[in-house]
């Protein structure tokens, strides 16, 4: 069958998804339309199986990477392959963990597409600090203690992390770092020459957004001690701020209402805060595992 080469290039589209943190049901609804009718799904090792299989079957898929060590197919590479296969007129479905534009390297895949002349867009996703916090039970702004939240990266360039500590290391305010177990000594010592108070809380939280969901709460100086031997190597972001203690403090709070209701014989229910009662009980002392 011949295929006119500028009516195929007309149809084709590569849309920069978000896949979310891992569950199916944190994925839009749009973002799970569009695997539905994707000719070709070109996926991060970050996206999870479960994910993929939302895909049409008879979608082709194409793995290209990445973690640390193993980069499957570099970024130059990536673009030139989404601009082929828009260009022959497939639809296609780029999908990355999370939001696609949140260091993910979406930005510079849609840009390469822009300069192509291939049509682009882009489905947003929910990214690994919004997963975690709400996995951990941490209110990433309140009212009383933080009222902005940054987004950094823990990677370092040519060995130190290229980040301005004096702007992150400032109180009132929540950081979220991606990226960052492996460099957590190196982000710390940057931190606190900035004036960075160290007993700060903080959490490390794993595989946020899946039902293996893992919280080790301490102090940062805690946490760079006991990371090594508590990750499993999955995922994990760390959340550093005073809305960390406000996540225990809540948990905390409720665990006593409940102990002073079970002394004075009132029945109450409350669903689902094992977990959050056991970690406060259990940050009472340095860094505290959950789950
Ligand atoms: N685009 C992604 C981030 C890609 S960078 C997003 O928006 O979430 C990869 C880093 O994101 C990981 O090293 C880790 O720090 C973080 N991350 C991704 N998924 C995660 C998860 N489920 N739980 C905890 N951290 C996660």
């Amino acid at each position: 069958m011949y295929i006119d080469p500028n009516a195929a290039a007309g149809r084709g589209i590569v849309f920069l998804v978000g896949a979310g943190p891992g569950d199916v049901d944190l994925l839009t609804l749009r973002a799970a339309r569009l695997l539905g009718e994707a000719d070709v799904v070109v996926h991060d090792r970050l996206v999870s199986a479960d994910v993929l299989a939302m895909a049409r079957p008879a979608a082709e898929r194409i793995h290209v990477g990445k973690s640390r060590a193993d980069h499957c197919m570099p970024q130059a590479a990536i673009n030139a392959l989404l601009i082929r296969l828009a260009r022959a007129g497939r639809r296609v479905v780029r999908l990355k963990g999370g939001d696609p534009l949140i260091f993910g390297r979406g930005g510079e895949e849609a840009e390469a597409l822009h300069a192509a002349g291939v049509r682009c867009e882009i489905v947003p996703g929910i990214t690994a600090a919004l997963a975690c916090a709400a996995g951990a039970g941490i209110p990433l702004t309140h009212r009383d203690s933080s009222r902005a939240v940054t987004l950094a990266t823990g990677h370092t360039k040519d060995g130190a992390p290229d980040l301005d500590f004096a702007a992150l290391a400032r109180p009132g305010a929540t950081l979220a770092i991606y990226m960052g177990i492996r460099t957590l000594a190196l982000l710390l010592d940057g931190l606190t020459r900035h004036g960075f108070d160290p007993a700060t809380p903080a959490a490390l939280i794993e595989r946020g957004g899946t039902p293996h969901c893992r919280t080790l709460r301490g102090t940062v100086p805690e946490l760079v001690a006991q990371a090594p031997a508590w990750s499993t190597g999955g995922p994990a972001l760390v959340l550093i701020g005073e809305v960390v203690a406000r996540g225990a403090d809540a948990a905390r709070g409720r665990a006593a209402d409940r102990h002073a209701l079970a002394a004075s014989g009132t029945e109450a229910s409350f669903a689902g805060d094992a977990a959050g009662e056991r970690s406060a009980a259990a940050s009472d002392s340095g860094a505290a595992p959950e789950q």
